[in-house]
């Protein structure tokens, strides 16, 4: 058994049978005295007060006290019984109030833990309330970050443009169930405006209501637009519309994870294909090295042969372009093969392909070309290289270039187009320099 248990198995023995006893015992003292029937009347009526009011305990307190003054009174004289009788009234009193005061503070002690009980209960209500009404909302919300992820991994699988301009307008148009998706490249509308002139997000919750703004598509309801950065300027936005439902800020805080993924995205993309500019570019002339260039004329031999089509390549030589080094210096040397570069570019068609072949040496596939339209078109790119001046430590000069040319035959391979345009160039510079040389002889071939 435990302590509880025996202190009330205890007070059950009181109750139960010493408390009959002393109240008997009283009882027949108190009766002895006939004068007392008024003091029995009120000692028997605290004792039912006690126990009706309070408890079992206090009754049995009462009779107690009752008892013992009693016994006493009558041992010492039992003419004190009246005052003892008496006396024990007012003891009676007193415990009585005493206990009350302790009852009353343990009642108020509880009714106030129970007053905190219900407010924290009632507390506990209206938040489980609150989390049942946000309960779909943060369904929503989970759902989507769950998706955003799907699409992280997607833009990770490209590095084309258009592809991941596409998956960001699907991937928005479901998301936030828009009626329009657009990626704004040049602002148009007031509110690309908006965006491009602030650099920052924009959220109308009601387009018709809205003071900013005039109303410009009366078939949309709401929109986002969050600005794409690159190197600290904006280069895209996303332009979300909404149909039948309103963005919140909520939907631009979510929107602002898309806009950083695609912005990533994008300068990926950007890198890439700057790296990869980067790989088949000669650093000091813009024009295609040497690797990508041969790579380009085997591709054009293939596409000849299979097509049964004809082009033309030129090779292309700065004359005494050493003297020029040696006498005005490098810079100025590598200034001439920029500016000879761009000269010829300007000459070619869109259609032509251009490489730096060595130092000074340039290369031209002209793709449908016959030899005289090559041999017309080389004319052309020698006088306009001639008649570029440079000035040099105050001197104004000009460089001279030899153009061989030859015309791909059936069954040739790369290597042998280039050796005959070489060996017209090196006929031209054995001539005199400053010349255009279609390979062709017997000689040549
Ligand atoms: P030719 O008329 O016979 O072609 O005479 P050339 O002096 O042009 O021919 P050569 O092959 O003897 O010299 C080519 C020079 O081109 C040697 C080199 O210093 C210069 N060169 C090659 N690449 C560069 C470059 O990137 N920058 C500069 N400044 N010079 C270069
Ligand atoms: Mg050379
Ligand atoms: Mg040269």
């Amino acid at each position: 058994m435990d302590k509880e248990k025996i202190t009330n198995f205890y007070y059950e023995v009181f109750a139960g049978f010493v408390l009959p006893a002393f109240f008997v015992v009283t009882t027949v003292l108190v009766v002895k005295n006939p004068q007392l029937g008024r003091v029995l009347f009120l000692y028997l009526f605290c004792e039912i007060a006690a126990f009706v009011l309070f408890s079992i305990y206090a009754a049995f307190l009462v009779a107690l006290a009752a008892s013992f003054v009693a016994v006493i009174a009558l041992i010492i004289n039992p003419s004190w019984l009246i005052a003892g009788d008496f006396f024990s009234y007012w003891v009676v009193a007193g415990l009585l109030g005493w206990y009350l005061k302790r009852l009353s503070a343990e009642y108020g002690e509880c009714k106030i833990w129970l007053e905190k009980k219900e407010e924290e209960i009632s507390r506990l209500e209206s938040q489980i309330e609150k989390y049942k009404k946000n309960l779909p909302d943060l369904r929503e919300r989970v759902s989507r970050y769950r998706k955003i992820s799907d699409f992280a991994l997607k833009l990770a699988t490209t590095f084309d443009f258009e592809k991941i301009s596409r998956y960001i307008i699907e991937f928005s148009r479901e998301v936030f169930s828009a009626s329009s998706v657009s990626l704004v490249a040049h602002p148009t509308d007031v509110y690309d405006k908006w965006v491009y002139e602030n650099q920052k997000p924009l959220l109308v919750e009601s387009l018709s209501t809205d003071y900013r703004f005039p109303r410009v598509y009366s078939q949309h309801d709401s929109l986002m637009a969050y600005p794409l950065f690159w190197e600290g300027k904006i280069y895209s936005a996303i332009k979300i519309f909404a149909t039948g439902r309103t963005y919140e800020a909520d939907d631009l805080r979510f929107l602002s994870a898309v806009a950083s993924l695609s912005a990533l995205a994008f300068i990926n993309a950007g890198l890439f294909e700057r790296t990869q500019q980067l790989a088949i570019t000669d650093g000091l002339t813009g024009l295609y090295n040497h690797r990508h260039f041969f790579e380009r004329l085997e591709e054009e031999v293939n596409r000849a042969k299979r097509f049964g089509k004809s082009f033309a390549f030129m090779m292309l030589d700065i004359d005494h372009f050493k003297n020029f080094n040696d006498s005005y210096g490098h810079p100025a040397g590598d200034e001439v093969l920029r500016r000879v570069s761009a000269r010829i570019r300007k000459k070619i068609r869109s259609t032509d392909i251009i490489g730096r072949y060595g130092g000074e040496e340039f290369s031209i596939i002209l793709p449908e070309t016959t030899g005289a339209k090559a041999v017309a078109v080389a004319e052309g790119i020698r006088k306009a290289v001639k008649s570029e001046k440079f000035n040099f430590g105050g001197k104004t000069v000009s460089v001279s270039v030899t153009i061989g040319i030859s015309v791909f035959a059936a069954k040739d391979v790369a290597g042998e187009i280039v050796s005959r345009a070489d060996r017209a160039l090196y006929r031209g510079k054995k001539e005199g320099r400053d010349r255009v040389v279609l390979a062709g002889t017997e000689k040549d071939k």
